[in-house]
């Protein structure tokens, strides 16, 4: 039975549905103030399940597998915001779940995440929304052009997404999404992307990491620059608008908001992800408290961590493009981890994925200076260093 609110303390079990990148990340940091964790996920042999104490291979939706999972933690969360909504829904008074399932149904799905935003009064993109087979021509006219098709569900880093400057574009969406419920949204033209990561307890504590400012390459978040270069106007902007979505939603846990600035220095909503994110990944090497830790502090009820920012630091990520080809054109050949070891104040983490496909998030490395262009100009130095001279296959 759930014992809700009850803190969980150093020793006690945490589950994470979901084992990639961010459950192994989370369960590092768990790990570290002595909890067991347990994680979730329907692949064998995970990022996460092979750093932790348990790893349960069975699908979302069955529910047995997952009664016997939650009985057998303390604290459950995820780390993943494609998990179906219905099953948390099930298990839910079976233990303490974090985010409420909830909380989780709103952010994945772009409909009712973008209904949510405009009803809590949150600035947003001019939307428009299409059933499953409706008609995506009529959405566009009422956003206008340019604007980006987006299928509602199950999107991330650019999938699902179809950006339309023109009739032709719009062909290319109705092909793509013909039976898929889309979003249709005002193309924004920002002058720069920045994302927060919140955390609040069930107390209500909140606190919040410094903004990121993100860049990014064919729709995947590329760099993460830490202070972000906005005005402070913005800054405490995105700080506010993150403190008030993390209370108005009921977030126990942490949640990362991407946020547009635009040229005028608004600050638009884009989207909500009720878990750590990947521009918070500086957080690890760069702030007091990781992402990581927070959250687990968050949803065992522990006090919530200091957020200062140690240093100036950038984030690089490291996709499966970065792997070249060897001789024979068969074998992936890895970057050049030694020269990115050899390097001064810069950190390697990497998430024990075997398959270097492309686009697939590998792993990643910060770079931290005395300032933030300082440490700007050596990570892009060691991007192309390390990173971007491969062979292809
Ligand atoms: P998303 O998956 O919705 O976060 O989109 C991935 C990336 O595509 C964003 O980080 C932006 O760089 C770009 N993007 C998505 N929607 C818009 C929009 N409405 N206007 C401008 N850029 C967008």
């Amino acid at each position: 039975m759930s014992d809700a609110g009850k803190p969980v303390l150093p020793g006690g079990v945490i589950g994470i549905l979901g084992g990639g990148q961010l459950g192994r990340m989370l369960s590092q940091a768990a790990a570290r103030l002595g909890y067991r964790v347990q994680i979730y996920e329907p692949q064998a042999n995970s990022p996460a399940g092979e750093i932790s104490c348990k790893e349960v291979n069975a699908p979302y939706e069955d529910i047995a597998s997952l009664t016997a999972f939650a009985g057998e933690c303390d604290v459950v969360t995820y780390e993943f915001e494609n998990v179906p909504a219905a099953p948390l829904k099930a298990i839910g008074h079976l233990t303490q779940l974090y985010p409420d399932w909830r909380v989780l149904e709103t952010a994945q799905n772009r409909s009712r995440e973008k209904n949510w935003l405009k009803a809590g009064g949150f600035a947003h993109a001019r939307f428009a929304e299409v059933p499953a087979g409706g008609d995506i021509a009529a959405g566009v006219r009422e956003v206008g052009i340019p604007c980006v098709v987006k299928t509602a569900d199950f999107g991330y880093d650019g999938k699902g997404q179809v950006k339309v400057l023109h009739g032709g574009d719009l062909e290319k969406a109705q092909k793509a999404f013909p039976a898929q419920a889309c979003v249709i949204e005002q193309w924004v033209d920002f002058s720069v992307e920045i994302s927060v990561v919140v955390a609040r307890s069930a107390g209500g504590e909140m606190r919040v990491f410094p903004p990121s400012e993100n860049i990014h390459a064919n729709h995947i978040l590329d760099l993460s620059i830490v202070p972000a270069r906005v005005p402070d106007t913005v800054l405490r902007k995105a700080e506010k608008t993150a403190r008030e979505i993390a209370e108005k939603i009921g977030l126990v846990g942490v949640m990362g908001v991407e946020l547009f600035v635009t040229k005028a220095g608004d600050v638009l909503v884009n989207e909500l992800a009720p878990r750590t994110h990947n521009s918070g990944h500086y957080t690890i090497d760069a702030c007091v408290t990781s992402q990581f830790e927070q959250q687990v502090r968050a949803i065992c009820g522990l006090p919530l961590g200091d957020v200062g920012l140690i240093s100036p630091v950038v984030m690089v990520n490291i996709l499966g493009d970065a792997w070249g080809c060897g001789a024979t054109g068969q074998n992936p050949i890895a970057p050049d981890w030694a020269r990115l070891l050899a390097e001064p104040a810069v950190r390697l983490h990497l998430y024990g994925k075997t398959e270097p496909r492309p686009g697939r998030k590998m792993g990643h490395f910060t770079v931290m200076a005395e300032s933030v262009e300082a440490a700007l100009k050596r990570a892009r130095r060691l991007q192309g260093e390390t990173l971007s001279d491969v062979r292809r296959c």
